[in-house]
């Protein structure tokens, strides 16, 4: 599904801008005037010298409200996703900004969490009843429901999860932890991708020597080992949280878009937080914490979304398959979740 043509001519700085009301259109407040004058949201201009990390992400520089991103972005569709994820992370972090949240802690529970909720944005962001909100697509624009189901899936969610937990994943521990010889880097790279994705080197089997080291085109493999542990289960995360907004909150077939305005939040300043001991607290608000119903166990046998092609995985987590486990589990639990469902 192209939707570049529906992005010419548009100003890089209207995509930002146009993430940042998002949020504000979920009752956030707008991001604080430094974001903008310290952040590097752009490419790097013609003849200037330097290079940039081609990576988005988002940083809270003092744990306070010094929060900046690195982006370069253009105007189309990707940059446009991007941008509502990367200020999911800026949101994220703002919200984490109080008081009563030590700094130590204000980073988050888990990178998966971040992930997860600029992955639940970055997707409510391609869905079309937002995007001809914003007069990106014209109103009369015929709705192919089932091209953007498939683009969700296909393009970016079941694919990349045999990506972020095979792949990526398996050659880090290979590195890291298994001290693979750097003769070897990149055969063991393509034997991965064909392994868990399925996919064969650009020009054939053993067209990509030692000469090059592909996985390390990737940041995380370099700065941040086994981040994309976080990515996959974020991108398991992304669709809890849709679901749980479309089903619980907005009352709407999880189908539909999650856009602003629709009731899908309060304003932070209303909300009450949980207390931090659940047994004896009272919330932020002073009153006891609403009662939640946790959900029913969950068991590989009951579980009824468990998809028969993922049945290997069970087989290697059953085997106890040592460094490999951990990924094959995450993969095996995503038959937990109904992926096709929106
Ligand atoms: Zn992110």
């Amino acid at each position: 599904m192209n939707l570049d043509r529906f992005f010419e001519g548009r100003d890089p700085a209207w995509v930002t801008r146009t993430a940042e009301e998002f949020y504000v259109g979920l009752g956030f407040g707008k991001l604080p005037e430094t974001f903008w004058s310290r952040s590097d949201l752009f490419p790097a201009r013609p003849g200037e010298a330097r290079l940039k990390n081609s990576h988005s992400s988002c940083w809270h520089i003092d744990l306070g409200n010094d929060i900046r991103s690195l982006m370069s972005v253009e105007a189309n569709p990707w940059w446009f996703t991007t941008a509502h994820h990367e200020l999911g992370h800026a949101y994220y972090l703002i919200s984490y900004t109080r008081p009563e949240v030590p700094p130590l802690l204000r980073i988050g529970a888990n990178p998966a969490f971040h992930e997860g909720i600029g992955e639940l944005i970055g997707l409510a962001a391609g869905r079309l009843p937002y995007l001809k909100s914003k007069s990106i697509q014209p109103a009369n624009y015929p709705p192919d429901e089932v091209a953007v189901l498939l683009n969700d899936a296909l393009a970016h969610s079941i694919p990349f999860l045999f990506w972020a937990s095979g792949t990526m994943t398996h050659w880090g521990a290979d590195v890291y932890a298994g001290e693979l010889s750097p003769t070897e880097w990149n055969a063991r790279w393509w034997k991965h991708v064909a392994e868990y994705q399925g996919v064969e080197a650009p020009g054939g089997p053993g067209s990509r020597g030692e000469d090059w080291c592909d996985a390390a085109t990737k940041t995380h493999i370099n700065d941040n080992p086994c981040y994309y542990y976080s990515y996959a289960v974020a991108t398991v995360l992304k669709f809890q949280f849709h679901d749980h907004i479309a089903r619980k909150i907005l009352r709407h077939p999880p189908r539909a878009a999650i856009t602003p305005g629709t009731g899908t939040s309060e304003p932070s300043s209303k909300r009450c937080w949980p207390p931090a001991a659940p047994a004896t607290g009272v919330n932020s608000c002073g009153k006891p914490p609403a009662k939640t119903s946790a959900p029913a166990p969950w068991s590989s046998t009951s579980n009824p979304w468990r998809p028969g092609s993922l049945n290997r995985t069970a087989d290697a987590r059953s085997a106890g398959t040592g460094g490999g486990g951990a990924g094959r589990g995450m993969i095996f639990a995503l038959g937990r979740f109904a992926l096709t469902e929106r």
